[in-house]
């Protein structure tokens, strides 16, 4: 099915710590569009199961826990809060031993289906920028806009640590790598909707320039094509 007519899409995909979030975030700003966080999503369906004593390799327990997620984005005056059944969960599910629990978690077919409809329905609510390793291939397909962010490992630890330290949970710079490559590592080999660049997605190198100047290329990509 076609998009509404004043939807529009604008997907945003790539490896742990190329800017996905924060790009993403300036974007839908500057547009004024919704921002989807889709790995925050994620991270709650990890610590959900944590708090629950599931195991993350369980996937028909953690497809139900998907299926059955209560998860809304509440805007405040600092920033969008995550609200699992009401319980604001922001800062829990930034942890990064919930990072590996995301990655472990998304990888079974039946958290993935359980997750898409809710992902589609506020995608559904019409402009909307969305943030993640599958929204251009498997969630938006149709999406009018897609990108895909990348960065040399190094500078994408690099950013990551210094982004745990600025929340007051600092990992080393050598911790952050293992833990990213071993995140993109499971991201893209996977069975189910792998990590990997729509065809029709635009490849930027985020490693050796600012967010002001890759959200002015995706705004300027954005407008010819109508959004
Ligand atoms: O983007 P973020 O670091 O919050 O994502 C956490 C994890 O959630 C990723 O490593 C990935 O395994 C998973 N994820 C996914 N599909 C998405 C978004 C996130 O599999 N669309």
């Amino acid at each position: 099915m076609s998009p509404a007519q004043s939807s529009f899409v604008v997907t945003i995909d790539g490896p742990a710590g190329a800017g996905k979030s924060t790009t993403a975030r300036l974007l839908a700003q500057t547009l004024n569009y919704v921002f989807l966080d889709t790995g925050a999503i994620y991270r709650t369906v990890a610590l959900l199961a944590r708090q629950r004593g599931l195991s993350w390799d369980d996937a028909e327990a953690l497809g139900q826990l998907a299926a059955g997620l209560d998860l809304r984005f509440a805007p405040t005056a600092d920033g969008v809060h995550v609200l699992a059944s009401g319980e604001d969960v922001t800062a829990a599910i930034r942890l990064p031993e919930i990072s590996q629990g995301a990655s472990r978690v998304s990888a079974h077919g039946p958290v993935r289906q359980g997750l898409l409809e809710l992902q589609r329905r506020i995608g559904d609510a019409g402009q909307v920028v969305a943030e993640g390793r599958d929204t251009g291939t498997v969630i938006f397909p149709e999406a009018q806009a897609k990108f895909y962010l990348t960065a040399d490992a190094q500078v994408r630890a690099e950013r990551r640590a210094a982004e745990l330290a600025a929340k007051g949970t600092p990992a080393t710079v050598a911790e952050t790598l293992a833990e990213i490559l071993e995140r993109d590592a499971r991201d893209s080999q996977r069975a189910v909707a792998p990590l990997r660049k729509a065809e029709d997605a635009v490849e930027i190198d985020t490693g050796h320039q600012g967010p002001d100047q890759v959200v002015a290329e995706m705004v300027a990509l954005v407008r010819r094509r109508g959004g």
